[in-house]
């Protein structure tokens, strides 16, 4: 597999890397951490929410937290029993909701049953949302509005810039050295129509001009839908579903699917293998999108604090 800084297929696909990408994200972050604190006397503040003992949201949640960490933030963190009552979160909610030192409020999801998710994301103020899962967040992105936009969608779109960029990124970049894709005249195709990934991340792409079809579970020929496409984005949870020949040559694909398969390994919606040889550029699963949606939950926490304190950033 061989790795190139621009795109085209010939010399095999951009491999467009998460993790070093989520590097060029802490360091503009931290550098806005610096700019906000010198203004507002405190640095922005992210509270995070864990009900339960679920492993991987006990790893996700310690992630978010060590990037906060690391690009200045204060953090306030409730682990609650999987025994909390609506009652007992909902207050935790409310408390941080009036906490004036905490600018994004994290609901790591999904909470155990009988809690319903959805009704606790509508309890957290909407101008506090890291996620940018609040129904009305969800309708200031549909009006264009600025809003805190649903942070994996808002990775993919970043990974897409570096996609359709010529960058090398090195220890030094910043989002500031990466161009915004234009995608007027390019045609994607977003498997999966979630509230939490697939709807947003298809109103991402057309807010830049891409003209966009949602493909999902009741979609009739679903290859050929894909192979039209110059970019697809994978969002589904079927381990390996887009093999090669749903790739158009010179694709841009961006795999969101994070699958653990019975041997315990790690796989994404996308046959990487398979794919990768007639892609421009790919993410590989794992180190593509993940790292990139903690990254912009810790980027859309700072925006916030940035505009409930009216600075420019
Ligand atoms: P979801 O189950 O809510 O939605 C899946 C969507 O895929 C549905 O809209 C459904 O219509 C569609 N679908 C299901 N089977 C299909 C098929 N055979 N063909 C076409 N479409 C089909 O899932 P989600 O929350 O959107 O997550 C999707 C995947 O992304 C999962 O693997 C999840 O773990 C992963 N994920 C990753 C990140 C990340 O940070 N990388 C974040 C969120 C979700």
């Amino acid at each position: 597999m061989s790795q190139r800084t621009s795109h085209g297929a010939a010399s095999g696909p951009k491999i467009l890397d998460g993790k070093t990408l989520s590097r060029a994200v802490a360091r503009t972050v931290t550098a806005h951490v610096t700019t906000l604190s010198s203004k507002i006397n405190r640095a922005p503040g992210l509270a995070v929410i864990l009900v339960g003992e679920n492993p991987a949201s006990k790893t996700y949640v310690a992630s978010k937290h060590r990037f906060a960490k690391e690009c200045g933030l204060e953090t306030f963190d409730s682990h609650l029993p999987a025994s909390v009552t609506r009652e007992e979160l909902a207050a935790v909610i409310e408390g941080y909701n009036h906490n004036d030192k905490v600018d994004g409020i994290l609901l790591q999801l999904p909470l155990p049953a009988p809690l319903d998710g959805s009704e606790f994301v509508r309890m957290i103020a909407p101008e506090k949302d890291a996620d940018g899962l609040h129904p009305a967040n969800q309708g200031l992105l549909l009006q264009g509005a600025p809003a805190p936009r649903p942070c994996t969608p808002l990775g993919v779109m970043t990974m897409l810039d570096l996609a359709m960029s010529d960058i090398t990124l090195g220890e030094t970049t910043t989002l500031a050295d990466l161009p915004r894709a234009s995608l007027a005249g390019k045609s994607a195709v977003v498997i999966g129509r979630s509230q939490l990934v697939g709807k947003p991340m298809g109103f991402l792409l057309l807010e830049r001009n891409a003209t966009v079809t949602f493909a999902h579970s009741k979609t009739t020929d679903l290859p050929g839908v894909c192979r039209a496409a110059d970019i697809v984005v994978a969002a589904v949870g079927v381990p390996r579903l887009v093999k090669r020949d749903w790739v158009k040559p010179g694709a841009i694909v961006l795999d969101v699917g994070i699958n653990r398969l019975p041997d315990g390994k790690l796989c994404g919606d996308v046959d990487y293998d398979d794919v990768a040889p007639v892609a421009s550029a790919i993410t590989p699963v794992p180190g593509g999108v993940g790292p990139m949606t903690v990254a912009m939950l810790i980027s859309n926490t700072v925006s916030n604090c940035a505009r409930r304190n009216g600075v420019v950033l």
